[in-house]
């Protein structure tokens, strides 16, 4: 165990799983008092808190917010600022996919996919912020995407709420900068989460290629390291957002995608 985030309370939104879980675990690592958001099987929220109790001690506080809900979020921040006694560090990550050609993109999902990826940002930051504020410290952390920066076909929603979340993410940078409070965006590429695994066979099915084949020549297409990104790596870059050798890093967008956006 480090202790670069000794002392600081951490709410990780969409924790139950992937990248969220391994931000989540990674902060109570180095000290932080983390709660937990998301949805899951019992068994699964079950053993992600006590994963994190082991570390923490006591209880780990959770929420089962849905974030499309704005009264839900607030609701979430309020919850969190109750357990955690300040939300010092706030790490919005909860986030789903939907993929369709644009004129055929249900108008649900479109509204499912701003609502989580995007406007729970938004609602999370305006609650926290003033208490942040008020102690003049705080990190904010954006889970965004390659595709906050660039587009690809049929992600017409997912896109645009990750270009958004990096607008958003701009803006409130600009306005905390004379204060103790960062905003940042993380944009990976693909990471190796069991969501993004699962896209494999069936890519291997489609083209009839070996899962090998279609996870470099198709999934991987645009990633040039032809590797997965690790959760671990992703969590690694939110610890140094949140850490003590980070304050002048606001604003920043930084991507983690073995070359993606380089290209
Ligand atoms: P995941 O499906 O493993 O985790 C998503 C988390 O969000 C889960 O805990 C889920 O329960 C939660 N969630 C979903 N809808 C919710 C809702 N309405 N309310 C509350 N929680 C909700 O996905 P992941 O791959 O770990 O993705 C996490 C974030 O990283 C997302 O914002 C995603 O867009 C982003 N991202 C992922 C990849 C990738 O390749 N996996 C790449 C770039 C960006």
């Amino acid at each position: 165990m480090n202790h670069s985030l000794q002392g600081r309370t951490a709410l990780v939104t969409g924790s139950t799983s992937g990248i969220g879980h391994a931000i989540a675990l990674a902060f109570a690592r180095e000290g932080a008092r983390v709660m937990l958001n998301g949805f899951g099987p019992p068994g699964q929220i079950a053993a992600a808190r006590a994963e994190i109790a082991a570390i923490q001690g006591g209880e780990t506080p959770y929420s089962d917010a849905d974030l499309s809900k704005p009264e839900a979020v607030r609701k979430m921040c309020a919850d969190a600022t109750a357990a955690l006694g300040q939300v010092d560090i706030l790490v919005n990550n909860a986030g789903i996919q939907f993929t369709s050609p644009v004129e055929e993109f249900p108008e649900e999902k479109w509204d499912a996919i701003l609502a989580i990826n995007l406007s729970s940002n938004f609602h999370a930051i305006k609650a926290l912020l003033p208490g942040m504020k008020a102690r003049n410290w705080g990190r904010i952390v954006n889970i965004a995407s390659a595709h906050g920066l660039v587009a690809s076909p049929f992600k017409a929603a997912y896109v645009t709420a990750k270009h958004g979340v990096v607008g958003l993410t701009k803006t409130v940078a600009i306005e905390v900068a004379r204060t103790g409070i960062t905003c940042n965006a993380i944009c990976p590429g693909f990471v190796r989460t069991p969501l993004a695994e699962a896209q494999v066979p069936p890519l291997a099915r489609t083209h009839g290629v070996s899962e090998e084949v279609a996870l470099t020549d198709y999934l991987l297409a645009k990633q040039p390291s032809k590797r997965w990104v690790e959760v671990e790596e992703v969590a690694g870059m939110a610890v140094y957002l949140c850490g003590p050798n980070s304050g002048a890093v606001n604003g920043s967008a930084l991507s983690i995608d073995g070359g993606w956006t380089a290209a």
